[in-house]
Order: structure tokens, then C-alpha cells, then sequence
């Protein structure tokens, strides 16, 4: 691995308590190109742009997917990431199915440690900060083929993030459009996947909601995913969410939240949410809660549910009666070093990782 580290550092003018997340960059990225068949030297340099061509083939024809990802600070400054194997795991999921090249695990968790030691500084510690980690993928080949690329550029780049409180949402169950299909990528972090996200998004933003609940693209009868997250829902004291599969994104946050829900002995139900199923309890009153889980936001509260013109509400909650927040708060404790991790799900970053390679 080579460090080159910058000599125009901007840490000292970052301010913790005053960021853009999403727009302020830590001073270095990772990144690693593939050519003739293999991956080059993994290496740490400035943060900054990169010249391409508008024939990229990565912008023509969508080879490109990502992860997402957080690395915490806890009070006495150490630093963890959080399951980091299940992204490295899904990268390469996701890249096989793009047909692009996997990245090695030196790239992934190398990278991450490396570049995430080096700038600790930049992660802001306290309630809900973070520093969000995007490691992708994607063709860098300059050519108008419409075939797989010979060549690729790995990077990882990382935001500085805060609060993950965000006020409870209408959403909108889809009756037409689409996220995923029989066969499809929706499993995969794709970056098409988003795009193609985008448009219905912004229809259901016009008629009010600020998400959308995807069903199942051939009968519209199931759940599947609400927005970018996993979604769960609570009929009396029951959480139900839909088994992964091609169409169902293998989320990170879900699967922590399904373990933490039996330890707390909850009863979890990993089986099809049908429409009819979740709109009859609402009727009835057992329906309890609707939420969202995913990395970014860890949890997303469902108020209201659009199905066919009509707007339907869910009871408020206490944070102590919602089993949503109360199991975001064991996620949380456990992703910042403030509760014991039975699980094994933190991953310290050792000080001065790169003195040590
Ligand atoms: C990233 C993502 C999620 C959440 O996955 P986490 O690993 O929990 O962050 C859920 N659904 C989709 C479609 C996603 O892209």
C-alpha cells in the first residue's frame, strides 16, 4: 500500500459542530485501478477529483456499485468500524453481478483501516456522529463498446456525518413503478438502481409523500424495500420484514436489527408482507409501527402510509413503546462503544495501521 499523504491538509478548518454532510470530504480517498487483468498497488492520496472522458464506459452503460458504510469515535477517541466483512462480502456480490472485477480483501479492509486511521481527525464524536465511508467500484474504460470494461477504478471516499434523527415520514405504497425485478439487480448496490429510483420518488414528493414503500413489480401485492432501506413492520407486538432475496437488498442494518430483536425477545417473523395483510391491521388498530433501516439514517419512522389516494396513520409512539427506536439505541450503543458487543460487530482501527504493514 502507498501513502502519500496531503500537504494541504484541510482538518484545521473543518468545524464538528457546523458541516454539510455529503459535501464535506476528509482530506484522503483510497483508490486502486484494474487493467490488464489484475488490480495495481492500493493507494492513499489526497482527496480530489479525477480526469475522465465522457466515453467512460462507467457513466455509458452503469458499471458502477457501491457500499456504504460508518466508522465511529467513542469518548476516549477510539475508533470502530461496524460488520465491515458483510460490505466487503456484498461489494463483491454486487460487482459479480455488474461483471466487474472483485476487490481484494488488502483493498477493502486495508483501505478502509488505512484511510480511516489517517483521518480520524475528521470523525466528529457525540451523540449520532459519524463518518460515513463510501467505497465503489466502477468502469473507467474509454470506449463506446457495450461490453464489459477492461478497466476499473476502486475508490473509497468518506463524509463526515451527524444525528440520526430524522422526523417520522409519509411514505407511499407503490402500485406501478418498480425498484427491482425476477432476475434483476436489486440485490446488488448498483448505482442504476438509484437512478432508476429517482423519477418515481419525485411523483410520490408531489403527491406529498417523502418516500416510497416498493412492492413486488409483478402483482404489487408485497413489500419489499421503502426508499434505499429494509422495511419492518409491527403488528401488535410481532415485527415482520420480507426474506432477502434477488429483488431484496441483504441490508446490513437489517440483520442487526433482526438479531437484536431476539435478544431482546422479540417476536421477528422473516416472511412476505402482503398489502392487504398490513392495510387490515391498520384498520383493525393492531398495526403499530412502519420503519425503515438502513446504514445512512440507521432508522426512518413511518407516520402516515399512501395507499390507493388515501393517506393512512400510524398510532405515535413513545421512544419507549417503539421497539423501532429502542432497537436503534441498542444498535447505536453497540456502534459506539457505549453498551458489550456479544455479537463481535465492532472492528477497532488500530493507531498507525500503515507503521505496522
Ligand atoms: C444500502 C441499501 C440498504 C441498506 O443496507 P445497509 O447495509 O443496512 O446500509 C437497503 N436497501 C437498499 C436498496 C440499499 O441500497
Amino acid at each position: 500500500m502507498i501513502i502519500q499523504k496531503s500537504t494541504n491538509p484541510r482538518i484545521s478548518s473543518f468545524d464538528p459542530n457546523n458541516f454539510a454532510f455529503g459535501n464535506t470530504f476528509i482530506d484522503h480517498m483510497v483508490i486502486c485501478e484494474y487493467e490488464n487483468g489484475k488490480w495495481g498497488e492500493v493507494k492513499v492520496v489526497p482527496y480530489g477529483p479525477l480526469p475522465f472522458s465522457p466515453a467512460m464506459m462507467g457513466v455509458n452503460y452503469g458499471q458502477a456499485c457501491f457500499e456504504g458504510m460508518k466508522a465511529y469515535k467513542d469518548k476516549d477517541g477510539q475508533v470502530f468500524l461496524f460488520r465491515p466483512e458483510k460490505n466487503f462480502a456484498r461489494i463483491n456480490k454486487s460487482a459479480e453481478r455488474l461483471a466487474m472485477p472483485a476487490v481484494t480483501e488488502e483493498m477493502f479492509i486495508g483501505g478502509l483501516k488505512a484511510l480511516v486511521d489517517l483521518d480520524r481527525a475528521w470523525i466528529p464524536e457525540g451523540e449520532g456522529m459519524s463518518l460515513y465511508i463510501r467505497p465503489l467500484i466502477f468502469a473507467t474504460e474509454e470506449a463506446l463498446k457495450a461490453r464489459i470494461a477492461n478497466k476499473y477504478l476502486f475508490a473509497i471516499v468518506a463524509t463526515p456525518a451527524k444525528s440520526y434523527y430524522t422526523a417520522p415520514v409519509s411514505v407511499k405504497i407503490s402500485d406501478y413503478y418498480s425498484r427491482s425485478a425476477n432476475g434483476g439487480v436489486g440485490f446488488a448496490k448498483a448505482a442504476g438502481n438509484y437512478a432508476a429510483s429517482f423519477y418515481p420518488t419525485q411523483l410520490a414528493n408531489e403527491e406529498g409523500y417523502e418516500q416510497i414503500i416498493w412492492t413486488d413489480d409483478s402483482t404489487h401485492e408485497y413489500f419489499e424495500e421503502s426508499g434505499t432501506m429494509n422495511v419492518f413492520v409491527r403488528i401488535n407486538d410481532t415485527i415482520y420484514t420480507p426474506p432477502t432475496s434477488e429483488k431484496i437488498l441483504d441490508g446490513v442494518t437489517r440483520d442487526s436489527f433482526l438479531q437484536l430483536a431476539k435478544r431482546r425477545g422479540i417476536e421477528v417473523k422473516v416472511e412476505p408482507i402482503a398489502v392487504k395483510t398490513f392495510i387490515d391491521a391498520q384498520r383493525n388498530g393492531t398495526l403499530k409501527e412502519v420503519w425503515g433501516v438502513g446504514t445512512a439514517v440507521v432508522t426512518s419512522v413511518f407516520q402516515s402510509v399512501g395507499y390507493n389516494g388515501e393517506k393512512l396513520e400510524l398510532p405515535r409512539l413513545s421512544n419507549e413503546e417503539s421497539f423501532a427506536l429502542t432497537l436503534q439505541k441498542d444498535l447505536v450503543d453497540i456502534q459506539t462503544n457505549q453498551a458489550e458487543d456479544p455479537f463481535g460487530w465492532r472492528v477497532l482501527v488500530e493507531k498507525n495501521v500503515m507503521e505496522t504493514v
